[in-house]
């Protein structure tokens, strides 16, 4: 078998590289990790897609639940390519039928997020992936997590394109996590 691109450092680096950093969005003092410049490369974004299917075909998932709005993108993709179901976790007032609620803080300010009642309904407890592209204090990520839980799902782990090392969000959370990039 092929080795899995996601533990090549050169791979690694592509990636990084092709993430744009903005300044002081969308507030002072934050640097912001823009990944519409890495969905913008068809060939990086094909390789990522295609090697995390690789490390998740294995986990025999039923659903993969994504964040929004990033972790949609990355998360319906990966569930397309695994042949399970999406599931999105969305910011209050979004979701039109009943919906569990959780507060959380961001880096950034705070939020509430919400997910169906009944989005694991077909499934008592379903194997579930989160995804999202960033993880900085992990308030959104645990909330959703908690929201997965509460759900009727089993959330096997928490995947992040990038892990921002500093803000320690790793630590808030109680699932199994793997991130692509520490930075
Ligand atoms: P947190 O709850 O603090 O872990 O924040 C994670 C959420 O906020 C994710 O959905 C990210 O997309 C977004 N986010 C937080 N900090 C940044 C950042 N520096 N650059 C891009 N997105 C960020």
């Amino acid at each position: 078998m092929s080795k899995n691109l996601l533990y090549c450092e050169d791979f690694k680096q592509k990636l990084l590289d092709s993430i744009r950093q903005i300044q002081d969005y969308p507030k002072k003092g934050i640097l912001f990790r823009d990944i519409t410049t890495l969905l913008n490369d068809k060939e990086l974004f094909s390789l990522l897609i295609d090697n995390l299917a690789l490390r998740y075909k294995e986990y025999h998932l039923d659903f993969i639940a994504g964040i929004e709005s990033r972790g949609f993108i990355f998360g319906s993709a990966l569930a397309f390519a695994l042949g399970v179901g999406f599931v999105p976790i969305r910011k209050k007032g979004k979701l039109p039928a009943k919906v569990l609620q959780k507060s959380y803080a961001l880096e950034y300010g705070e939020d509430v997020i919400e997910i169906h009642q009944d989005a694991f309904r077909d499934k008592p407890n379903a194997k579930v992936l989160l995804i999202d592209d960033l993880i900085a204090t992990g308030g959104t990520a645990q909330a959703s997590v908690e929201l997965i839980t509460e759900a009727g799902g089993n959330c096997v782990e928490s995947c992040f394109l990038i892990h921002l090392t500093a803000l320690d969000g790793l630590k808030k959370m109680q699932t199994k996590v793997f991130s692509v990039l520490e930075v």
